[in-house]
């Protein structure tokens, strides 16, 4: 299923004539679940996983600027409080809540297996 999953996502991403990627909502929601996962891990003990998460998050800005300003902002904002204050508690749900809906992702189906 996961390699199922993954090799969808690396076929779906159409690329400009120069060769570069289009940015791409999926992405920016594995970056946000990536910056999650790094949090947890830097409050475990692992502070280096702070800058990494921080460096999702900014990922995660990149893959929807094409497709809303406003989402992106919401994350640079996110990105830009944790990185003033690494106690703050970014809200990740929220976050991937927004991705989805500006997209039109149901994240329910990825656990049916259904591809959108
Ligand atoms: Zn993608």
């Amino acid at each position: 299923m996961i390699l199922k999953f993954l090799t969808w996502m690396a076929n779906r991403h159409l690329r400009t004539k120069s060769g570069d990627r289009v940015p791409c909502p999926l992405c920016c929601l594995k970056h946000i679940g990536q910056a999650r996962a790094l949090m947890l891990e830097a409050r475990k003990g692992y502070p280096n996983s702070f800058w990494f998460a921080l460096g999702h998050l900014a990922e995660a800005e990149d893959e929807v600027l094409h497709m809303s300003q406003d989402l992106a902002s919401l994350i640079r904002e996110e990105r830009k409080t944790l990185e003033r204050n690494p106690g703050y508690q970014v809200d990740f749900d929220s976050l991937v809540e927004n991705v989805s809906i500006s997209a039109n992702l149901d994240p329910t189906k990825f656990l049916r297996g259904n591809m959108p």
